[in-house]
């Protein structure tokens, strides 16, 4: 991998700017922000997009999907942590490994599931040179969850289902937490569901656009 650490538009100051942005923004998790900080996004996007990779935008990866924009990634963990054991976490969607690599420094151990097998690739060669160790990768269709480490303390959906997968709430721990985008394009909103016990505690919360969550693999 080249190295494009610390010049110009990817610079520190630059990646100061959006930390500065998330806080503006709402963002308080200090631990969450100094690990944005740190985590290069540059390096999960293509060459092309680097100096573009520290604006709070999502970013094209190619096979028509996105890395997330860096203010809902925040938002999704900030939310996913809070109050949870930071012990086993799920992700569905690895796409560039952004999100993945983020929760990676604030949990013991990510589990994350992409049905597109060359952005997998991609992503595992990124966690490989920049150490992330403690990361699992599984090439399936997320709608199914990942059953063998089950259950999980949070789960993170990346993108969105019509409806919230049922296999996703059944490998959700007691005092675990789900956090969701549901619905189709232009009508999606983002959902946190509690388990407490047998019984879920559904939030909704803000209109949101991500990508579909689509069956099967490529
Ligand atoms: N967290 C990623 C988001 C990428 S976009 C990042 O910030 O880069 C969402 C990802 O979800 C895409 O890579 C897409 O291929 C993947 N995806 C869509 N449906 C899926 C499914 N059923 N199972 C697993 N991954 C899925």
């Amino acid at each position: 991998m080249p190295d494009r650490r610390g010049i110009g538009m990817t610079s520190q100051r630059t990646r100061d700017r959006l930390i500065n942005r998330l806080k503006d923004r709402g963002i308080s998790h200090v631990e969450l922000l100094s690990v944005m900080r740190e985590l290069p996004r540059h390096l999960f996007v293509d060459e092309a997009l680097a100096s573009r990779a520290y604006e709070d935008t999502a970013l094209p990866i190619g096979h028509g999907q996105t890395i997330s924009q860096p203010h809902s990634v925040a938002k999704m963990t900030e939310i996913l942590l809070d109050g949870i054991p930071k012990k086993k976490v799920l992700e569905i969607g690895t796409g560039s490994g952004y999100q993945t690599a983020v929760l990676s420094r604030l949990v013991e151990r990510v589990y994350s599931v992409e049905r597109i097998e060359p952005l997998q690739n991609q992503a595992r060669e990124r966690f490989y040179q920049l150490k992330h160790n403690n990361i699992r990768l599984k090439y399936s269709d997320g709608t199914w969850g990942w059953e063998e480490n089950a259950p999980y303390d949070g789960i993170i959906v990346t993108c969105a289902p019509e409806e919230v997968p049922e296999a996703l709430l059944k490998q959700l721990a007691p005092g675990g937490r789900l956090v969701i985008p549901v619905g189709g394009s232009g009508k999606q909103s983002l959902r946190v569901i509690d388990r407490n016990g047998s019984s879920f505690e559904e939030t909704v919360l803000d209109d949101v656009s991500f990508v579909p969550l689509l069956s099967g693999q490529e």
